[in-house]
């Protein structure tokens, strides 16, 4: 939160102090144009109120901002024409984000430029059925720990 609303960039841009090309707002998220596109029509969807990563929202905030993130996506895949959508949303550092301001990209895909996945960031990793058991064991020791609105039962949703 150290570079919260005061100094952060998209903050300034959800307030309209630094100018976008805005094409979503409401009173809880804001979307607009990445200035660095990977695709025309390539879009950031923001919530308004600041948060470094996802994991500093709360649950409930998350849910809503990617019922926006649907509902604006849908507008860029009509609006760009585009084959298909990547939706993209880096945590930290070593995930490359950039600005600690929570962002989702919405990046139209065509098929005319060849489909690539995740395996154009990350190459697979074979790995040894043991350390996937382990990997799996601590991960679901961990599901829930910092969670405010569930918490009571793993499975039940
Ligand atoms: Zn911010």
């Amino acid at each position: 939160m150290t570079e919260g609303e005061g100094g952060c960039l998209f903050c300034k841009i959800a307030r309209g102090e630094i100018p976008s090309k805005k094409v979503y707002e409401d009173a809880n998220v804001f979307a607009f144009l990445d200035i660095n596109p990977r695709n025309p029509g390539h879009t950031l969807v923001i919530p308004k109120k600041h948060a470094a990563t996802i994991l500093e929202m709360g649950e409930k905030d998350v849910g809503a901002l990617y019922e926006r993130v649907r509902y604006v996506a849908a507008g860029v895949q009509a609006g760009t024409k585009a084959d298909g959508l990547s939706i993209v949303q880096s945590n930290g550092k070593a995930a490359g984000q950039v600005v600690t301001h929570v962002h989702v990209h919405i990046i139209p895909r065509y098929l005319s430029e060849g489909p690539v996945s995740l395996e154009g960031v990350l190459g697979v990793k074979k790995m040894a059925d043991e350390t996937l058991d382990g990997i799996a064991a601590s991960i679901k020791k961990s599901i829930g720990n910092g969670s405010e609105e569930t918490g009571e039962s793993d499975f039940d949703f």
